[in-house]
C-alpha cells in the first residue's frame, strides 16, 4: 500500500503524542474523566488537570490564566464574542474583515449592525480604509483574524488593535491558525478577545478557548451550571482540556520547529513554480505563516487535482470546501479580487509538527506526475 502523507494541518493537525498521553491518562483511570466542578477528591483531581492546562494555554499566547475560558473550539469562541457585541450594543456597528472565517462572518451576517472592511490583493487588511470607515460610525467591536487559514497571510494585529482602540472600540482576533505557529502575545498586541482551537495545534478536536483581556466585557453564549466563572456553562471536557494543555505546552516549546518548516515550504514553492510556471502562489510577498502554501493554476479544477493527489497518497485541501463536501469558491480569494472561476481553483498545502522533508519530496514528485498528465490533455 502507498504511504499516506498528511499535508493538511490548517484543517486539523494530527494529535501530538503528549496530548494523546494526557487524554489516555485520564480515560484509563478508574472513573474515566472527572467532573472538575465536584468538591470530592475525584473532582479536585479533575480541577487540577483543567487548571494545569489553563496555565499552558495562557503561556502560549501570553494571556492572564484567569482570563482563559475553555469552550468547544474556535467556532464557539468566535460566535460568543460576535453575538455579545451585536446583541448588547445594537446601536453600534461591529466591523469584521472580508477574509474572516465563516464562524465570524456567518455569525454576524444576519444582523443589520455589522459591516465589513476590505483586504488588498495579497489578503492584507487595507488599514487606511479601515480607519476611514471607523470614523463614519459608532463602533463597538472590530474583528479580524490573525493569520489566514487559506493563504497564511499574517495581519498587523497590533495596528488593527490601535485603530480600533483609537475609535473607542474593542478588538477581537481569531488566532486559531497563528497560536503555536508563530510567537503570539495577546497583551503586547493589544488584543481584547482571542480565539483558539485545540486541534489546530495538535490537541484533540472539540476543545478550544476564548482568552479575555482587561477590557471589562465578559461575553458568554451558553448559560446553565455557571462553569468557567459563569462564562461557559456545561461540564468541563476534562480529558479534552488536558490534551489541549499538553499540546499547547509542546507547541510553545517547539515554536522553533515551526519556523524551520519555512525552509521546506519555500523549497516546495520553488518546485511548484519550476514544474508549473503559470501557477500563482497567493500572498507570496507578504508576511506569511511558515507552514502554508496556497496556489492556483489558471483554469484548473481544484477538486479533480485534490483527488489526483489523494490517489498519490497525499492529503491536501482546496481551502474552500464547506462542511457539506460541496465546493464553494474561496471567500478569501474573492475578497482578494479573484473572480468566481479563479477563486475555485486554489490548492492549499499546510505542514506541521510531524512533517518530514521526505513528505515535501513526495509532494513534488506527485505534482510533477499530475502536472505532466493534465498538461497533455
Ligand atoms: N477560525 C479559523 C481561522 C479556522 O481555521 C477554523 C477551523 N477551520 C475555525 C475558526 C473553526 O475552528 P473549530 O474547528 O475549532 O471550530
Amino acid at each position: 500500500m502507498k504511504k499516506r502523507i498528511y499535508l493538511d494541518y490548517n484543517a486539523s493537525a494530527p494529535l501530538r503524542p503528549s496530548a494523546r498521553e494526557a487524554i489516555n491518562d485520564i480515560y484509563s483511570n478508574e472513573t474515566g474523566a472527572y467532573n472538575a466542578s465536584a468538591v470530592h477528591s475525584y473532582g479536585r483531581d479533575g480541577r487540577k488537570h483543567v487548571e494545569d492546562a489553563r496555565l499552558n494555554v495562557a503561556k502560549l499566547i501570553n494571556a492572564d490564566p484567569n482570563m482563559v475560558i475553555f469552550n468547544s473550539g474556535a467556532t464557539e469562541g468566535n460566535n460568543t464574542v460576535l453575538h455579545h457585541f451585536i446583541r448588547n450594543f445594537p446601536h453600534d456597528v461591529v466591523f469584521v474583515s472580508t477574509i474572516d472565517h465563516p464562524s465570524v462572518r456567518d455569525a454576524a451576517d444576519i444582523f443589520k449592525n455589522v459591516r465589513t472592511f476590505p483586504v488588498d490583493k495579497n489578503g492584507m487588511v487595507d488599514l487606511d480604509t479601515l480607519e476611514k470607515e471607523l470614523k463614519i460610525y459608532p463602533v463597538s467591536l472590530v474583528s479580524c483574524m490573525y493569520a489566514s487559514n487559506e493563504t497564511g497571510a499574517i495581519q498587523d494585529v497590533s495596528k488593527i488593535a490601535r485603530i480600533a482602540h483609537g475609535k473607542g472600540a474593542l478588538f477581537h482576533c481569531d488566532a486559531t491558525q497563528t497560536a503555536g505557529r508563530i510567537h503570539v502575545d495577546m497583551k503586547e498586541s493589544g488584543i481584547d478577545f482571542l480565539t483558539l482551537s485545540s486541534h489546530k495545534i495538535g490537541g484533540p478536536q472539540g476543545v478550544g478557548a476564548l482568552a479575555l483581556g482587561l477590557c471589562g466585557q465578559s461575553p458568554a453564549l451558553l448559560f446553565g451550571g455557571g462553569q468557567e466563572k459563569q462564562l461557559r456553562s456545561g461540564t468541563e471536557n476534562v480529558a479534552g482540556i488536558a490534551g489541549f494543555g499538553a499540546a499547547a505546552k509542546e507547541a510553545y516549546e517547539h515554536l522553533n520547529h515551526y519556523q524551520a518548516l519555512q525552509k521546506w515550504r519555500d523549497k516546495m514553492e520553488e518546485a511548484i513554480l519550476s514544474i508549473s510556471p503559470e501557477a500563482i502562489i497567493h500572498a507570496k510577498d507578504v508576511n506569511r505563516l511558515p507552514n502554508t502554501t496556497f496556489f492556483s493554476l489558471p483554469n484548473a479544477n481544484s477538486q479533480s487535482l485534490l483527488m489526483a493527489f489523494d490517489l498519490e497518497g497525499i492529503a491536501i485541501s482546496n481551502g474552500s470546501a464547506c462542511s457539506s463536501g460541496s465546493v464553494k469558491p474561496s471567500q478569501t480569494l474573492m475578497a482578494m479580487g479573484y473572480d468566481e472561476k479563479n477563486a475555485s481553483g486554489g490548492l492549499r498545502i499546510s505542514l506541521g509538527w510531524a512533517t518530514k522533508e521526505e513528505d515535501i519530496d513526495a509532494f513534488i514528485a506527485a505534482w510533477t506526475k499530475i502536472y505532466q498528465r493534465i498538461s497533455k490533455k
